[in-house]
Order: structure tokens, then sequence, then C-alpha cells
């Protein structure tokens, strides 16, 4: 089989030594040398794009021909959605192609028509409860299989299609192996799903299911499924699906890409995200840097929110810190129980790539207390929007940054809701079981005397 790109056009670089490796050929997606986390890297001089020429006869530089070139193209595929059924047209991570998977050929793309998805202001009862803010939510749990995680999958997939693999694994809290066995299905792949018994909601069981995957549940929490996952890698060269698989980090920096494109290029002053494993901090860091990198305004500082619950990288935030000093001082914690079942993990894969993006753009980390969450997502549902208890902790989060100082009065946040609410119905109807009304019989009379008509 032809390469679909080679290792002059994207590689992969470990973020602690800068080995190299090549995307197609890894399966273990760690550091032979020295153990570190990949980044994708891309060699975007070779980009297949024609930046032009200004015919004032103004010397324009890269940056400021690259901005525009890319805000044009952007929108004109924005505006084509419904005369072409082109991946970038259709799916809103692959309209950014160019910034994602720049060289994999249009034939390999697995798409579901993800991505575009509605950024809502805060309703007003969010509003009221979260303070002076300008609070908007991107609804990345509005795509084919109810979470973020769609963003990231279209990507990796397409790019294990490319990478002749024939199986997929992954082990999850649930939103990963929808996703990963709904693209495995749309790609014509085998998938493995490992899942902690009894710690998925019965739609995240049901949904790998659906897709046709091998579901497979441990006695134990996420950490112990992570740790079996990674072994069958290394053991068994099974291509795995989660968040150490980088190409996911690449479909997911288009949450930032669709941010800036709703405000008119115009990031805001926070973007606000759950952290579980640390994909989201990870791949809005990476985006707001390639952004700069492209000659767009990227002052934004992120947000990473975590429940106290599961919090080991949530810490003081004093300033000053350097990743070195905070690695030194990482250690894993044991989790409590929390409604955030998606976050809790006491132990993130990707806590290298989150701290560096953390400090990295000035941003800081917050928690939120079971019942701050819960909260959130109760208010969220009086405006109308059905989120996930992870959407809370990031919701909770900004209310506390703000109470601290850390967000000041009046700045733009933009939070990241991760997943629907409908995927953690049966909690939600739990702790609100005492507002139905169990009428005695069937009569109009009795109805109407219930709604005292
Ligand atoms: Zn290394």
């Amino acid at each position: 089989m032809e390469k679909a790109f080679t290792m002059d056009q994207t590689w992969l670089q470990c973020m602690n030594c800068g080995h190299r490796a090549d995307l197609l050929e890894e399966r273990k997606f760690r550091c032979p040398e020295c153990g570190g986390l990949y980044d994708i890297e891309h060699n975007f001089k070779r980009l297949p794009v024609d930046l032009g020429d200004d015919s004032s006869g103004r010397k324009w530089s890269f940056k400021s021909l690259s901005s525009r070139y890319f805000r044009e193209l952007f929108q004109a595929r924005a505006g084509g959605a419904f005369n072409s059924f082109k991946p970038e047209c259709v799916s809103g991570i692959w309209r950014y192609k160019e910034w994602i998977m720049p060289y994999l050929p249009e034939g390999q793309i697995v798409t579901l028509h993800e991505g575009n998805v509605p950024i809502v202001p805060a309703g007003k009862n969010l509003q009221a409860w979260v303070g002076d803010v300008e609070l908007y939510i991107i609804m990345e749990g509005m795509t084919p299989t109810g979470s973020f995680k769609d963003f990231g999958g279209t990507v990796m997939m397409s790019i294990a299609k490319a990478a002749g693999i024939k199986a997929v694994c992954c082990a999850s809290t649930g939103d990963t192996s929808a996703m990963a066995a709904a693209y495995a299905a749309a790609a014509g792949l085998a998938c493995v799903v490992i899942l902690p018994r009894g710690k998925v909601t019965p739609v995240q069981l049901a949904q790998p299911l659906v897709h046709g995957a091998r579901v497979i549940t441990l006695p134990g929490s996420f950490d112990d499924c992570m740790r079996v996952m990674q072994e069958l890698v290394r053991e068994y060269g099974i291509y795995p699906a989660n968040s150490l698989n980088p190409s996911r980090i690449e479909g997911h920096q288009a949450t930032v890409f669709q941010i800036a494109q709703r405000f008119n290029w115009n990031l805001p002053d926070w973007i606000s995200v759950p952290v579980g494993n640390g994909s989201n901090c990870s791949s809005v860091g990476k985006a707001l840097r390639l952004m700069k990198k492209f000659g767009f305004q990227a002052p934004t500082k992120i947000l990473g929110c975590q429940s106290t619950a599961a919090d080991p990288l949530s810490f003081p935030w004093f300033g000053g810190i350097t990743l070195e000093k905070w690695k030194a001082d990482y250690s894993p914690i044991k989790v409590g129980e929390t409604s955030a079942t998606a976050a809790r993990i006491g132990d993130p894969v990707s806590r290298d790539k989150v701290m560096r993006e953390i400090l990295a753009s000035h941003g800081a980390m917050q928690t939120a207390a079971e019942r701050e969450l819960n909260e959130a997502v109760a208010i969220c549902g009086k405006d109308g929007h059905n989120v996930c208890p992870q959407t809370g902790m990031a919701l909770a989060g900004v209310r506390n940054a703000l109470k601290c100082g850390q967000i000041k009065a009046g700045e733009r946040v933009i939070v990241v809701s991760t997943a629907t609410g409908l995927k953690f119905g049966e909690s939600a109807a739990a702790n609100l079981k005492s507002n139905i009304i169990n009428a005695t019989d069937c009569k109009i009379s009795t109805v109407a005397k219930i709604m005292e008509l």
C-alpha cells in the first residue's frame, strides 16, 4: 500500500526529547528514548495552498497573508456546506484540514459529519449564577455519539485506516468507547472497548454495543482499564484509540478554530475545559499556538477544571511555577466518588501536555465541589441546555475562578461542554424523581385537580 503521507510532511515528535517517529507506523505512542508523550508536527511550509500575493505592491508577511487566506478559505467552506458532500464542507473538523491533517488524502477521511456544534450564550439563570462574565457554551455533546470525542475520533480513525490498521482498542470512562465504536464501524474496522464495570452509565454501555464493538468490563476503576490497555499496546501491538494517540488531539483543535470563526476570528479571554485525562487542555493549547503561527491574535488563557473528588492536577495557583517543578512534585491520587464519572481519573495520561498548555497560555486550574457541579448542570437545564456533569465542573470552575480573581469581571469566557446530558439521564432523573406527580387513576378530573384547574 502506498503511504498516505511521508515523514517530512507529518510526523510524531516526543515532547520531552524531540525523538521523531512515523505516525503511520507507530502503535505504542510513547517515546522509546524517554517514555514521553508524542506531539504530531506538520511541515506547514509544504502546504499545498497558494498564499498568493497582494497587488497593492505593499510588502505582506507570511503571517498576514496566511491569516487572510485561511479566514477566506474556511469561510467559503462553511458557506458551501449545503451544496457539497466533501468532508471539508460537511464536517466542522475537516473544514480546517490544512491545520489539522494537511497531507492526508481526502479518500482516507472517515467522517460522520461531526463538528459544526452550536456556541450558545449562557441562559439567564446560568448567567446570574456564574456572575459578571460574558459567558458562552460550545455544545460539543451535539455530535454523532454525543460527546466531544468525535472531534478527535474522525481524525484518529482516518489515520488508523490510512495506516492499514484492522482493529482498534480503548479503555474508557464511557465517551471514548462510544466514539471508537462508531467511527470504527464507519471505517469498517473492528473495535474492542475496556470499561470499568458498574462505573459507566447505561447509555454509555449501550453505545459501543449498538455499533458492534466487543465490550469487555473489568472489576476495577478506569485507571485499571487504562493500565491493561497500555499493556496490551506494549505487549501485543494493539492500536490504541485513547488520548495518548495524538491524532485525536489534532482533530480536537477544531474546538478553538470553531470558536474563533464564530466570533469573527477574535478569540476569547478564557476557554474553560473539564480535565479528565487531559485531551481538552492539550488540544485547546496546541490550537492556540498554531493560530499564533498563522498570524492570528490568540491571547486566550486556558482554565482547566476538575472535581474535588478527582483533582490530581489542581493545586493552589500562585504563578511562577515551571513544568519541571510541577513534574517533580506530581503524584497520582486515589479518586473519590463523583457524578462527573468521565473525569474520575487519578493519574491522567496526558498530564504533561495539560500543564504545558496551562502554563504556556498563562492560564489556571480550578476545582468544583460535587454540590457546585451538580448545581451548574441543574441550572443549565432550567435555561434549556442539557449538559453532562463534566460541563458542570467547567462552569463551576469559571464561577470559582471569578470569585478568587483569576478571571476578571467582564471577560469573555467560552466553556467547553464535553457531552450531552442525555448520556447521564439516569442520575439526573434520580435527583429529580421527587418532582414527578403520580396520579392515582386515569380520570380527567383527577388530572385537572392535580393541575389546580
Ligand atoms: Zn523522548
